[in-house]
């Protein structure tokens, strides 16, 4: 097949009020170089395979036209309204492929923009490369996230309290709106403006919803339901997103903004790691509650379309939010039954997952390898947890159900699918970055290969990438926001 050579590029957005985007062009960097790219990807979605191509477009003549863009949104930060926007990132097109199917192309890392507040537009190279290693690991987990392309040295220093190597990368989402964007329309631009955001919205996205009866509800109602899919996918695996503000939530349901997550490793729902959130707003076993909150933040964005009175409008916005609850119930214990090997998702099974997750808790045990335990014989579970009585007690209970439910040959193939072997444990990723840092892609690469088996099963994973780190690591660990 002959490779690639061309962007199918169109520029919707910018059909969007012109309040929406700057249009902006990237810095033009001294010495980039691809030090990354993901030919597989590329392949996937048509896109050109040489690094070539995409150097031309970046950093090519200027008198070259085109048409990157930042985009304008606002967001709840750590639950308080502020004026966002892509202060590190411009759009370089939105690619279609032969099928359709339409991707925002992003270079991250770019340079500054009228958002970039008091920012420098820069990224370093350590935090580039944690964007990649995550979103890649998120899509072998078979969670919906935004894609790492490329990623490009610029072969300049960046200063974040000391001087470091810096990068951009080019990273692809089905489409970037977000929560904020709704907010940016509504509390910043205008009625007309929060419109046209939510039939371009509804149009890229949703398009089944265009005939609804009342497209502002149904939209909502949607963005819920995936957003529950997408945290309960999270909770499943362990995932902390780190810093859920709503101008990191986005419309497409996809995880994005890969600053300060992590995996926890010893379940605790009070599990943190981000340097900034000192008061565990973004705990792993918050994020559910984050999620309902950041909705009725979208939710009170789109008041002024839902109807002419607002009273009403509220009226019928609560009534919808009102389903979270159950939605969320529903979802995320299906989620988790399916750990377990259960296929059938009816509350009488749900205290279940309730009682193993508490069992770990008491026992301090890895939540991941814990769940593997339960598929893979082989693998020993701590014996004071074994041969604890309230274990014992559970494991009947489970067994039992599972008789009932189904086979225990059924319930494994279902727990295989549904317990990874291997996840993005911190310290390796921590290890695999400094290595990469310093130009040695060993472990980043060795990591990005086992996860692409992660829930095969067909062989014993290397104890490196199972075994969690000594508990210490994890008491001292921080992860970093915007680095
Ligand atoms: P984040 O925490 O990554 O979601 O970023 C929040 C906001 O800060 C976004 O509007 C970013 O574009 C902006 N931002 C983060 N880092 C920088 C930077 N180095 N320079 C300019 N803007 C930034
Ligand atoms: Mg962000």
């Amino acid at each position: 097949m002959p490779t690639k050579s061309k962007f199918n590029f169109e520029y919707t957005y910018l059909n969007l009020p012109e309040e929406f985007y700057e249009r902006v062009s990237p810095e033009r960097f001294s010495a980039p170089e691809f030090a990354l790219f993901n030919t597989k990807l590329a392949q996937e979605l048509q896109l050109p395979e040489n690094t070539k191509h995409y150097a031309d477009l970046i950093f090519g003549q200027p008198q070259k036209k085109h048409s990157f863009f930042a985009q304008a949104y606002a967001g709840y930060q750590f639950g308080h309204f502020n004026q966002l926007g892509d202060g590190r990132a411009i759009m370089l097109g939105e690619h279609q492929t032969i099928d359709g199917n339409r991707f925002d192309l992003q270079l991250k890392g770019s340079g500054k923009t009228k958002f970039s507040r008091r920012g420098d537009g820069k990224a370093t190279l350590k935090s580039m490369l944690r964007e990649y290693v995550m979103s890649e690991a998120m899509y072998a987990l078979d969670v919906p996230t935004s894609r790492s392309l490329a990623l490009i040295k610029t072969g300049e220093p960046v200063y974040r309290q000391s001087l470091h190597e810096g990068a951009a990368i080019i990273r692809i989402m089905q489409c970037h709106v977000r929560i904020g964007t709704f907010e940016y329309a509504t509390h910043l631009v205008s009625k007309d403006a929060t419109h046209a955001l939510l039939d371009y919205t509804i149009n890229r996205l949703y398009p089944e919803l265009a005939q609804a009866k009342n497209k502002p509800i149904a939209f909502f109602e949607t963005v819920m339901q995936n957003q529950i899919e997408l945290v309960a996918k999270w909770m499943k695996l362990g995932f902390i997103h780190g810093v859920m503000n709503t101008d990191n939530v986005a419309i497409s349901a996809e995880t994005f903004d890969y600053g300060p997550c992590a995996f926890m490793n010893t379940y605790d729902p009070k599990t943190v790691f981000s340097s900034i959130d000192h008061n565990g707003r973004y705990a792993y076993g918050n994020q559910p509650q984050i999620l309902k909150w950041n909705l009725v933040r979208l939710a009170e964005s789109l008041i002024p379309l839902i109807d002419e009175d607002k009273d009403t409008s509220i009226e019928i916005a609560m009534a919808s939010i009102q389903k979270f609850d159950a939605l969320w119930n529903k979802t995320y214990y299906g989620s988790m039954l399916l750990k377990l090997g259960i296929a059938k998702n009816e509350r009488q099974y749900f205290p279940l997952v309730d009682e193993f997750l508490k069992l770990l808790q008491t026992q301090q045990l890895d939540f991941t390898n814990s769940f593997a335990a339960l598929v893979d014989e082989k693998i020993d579970l701590n014996k004071n947890f074994t041969e604890n009585e309230n274990f014992i007690t559970w494991q009947n209970k489970w067994k039992n159900t599972i008789e009932e439910t189904s086979s225990f040959e059924y319930a494994k193939q279902l727990m295989k699918a549904n317990n990874p072997q291997v996840i993005p444990r911190n310290h390796l990723v921590e290890e695999s970055l400094n290595l990469a840092v310093e130009g040695d892609f060993s472990l980043f690469d060795e990591l990005l290969e086992q996860m692409k088996s992660t829930y095969s099963y067909t062989e014993d994973k290397p104890e490196k990438f199972t075994a969690p780190p000594k508990p210490k690591f994890d008491k001292s660990y921080q992860t970093f926001c915007g680095t």
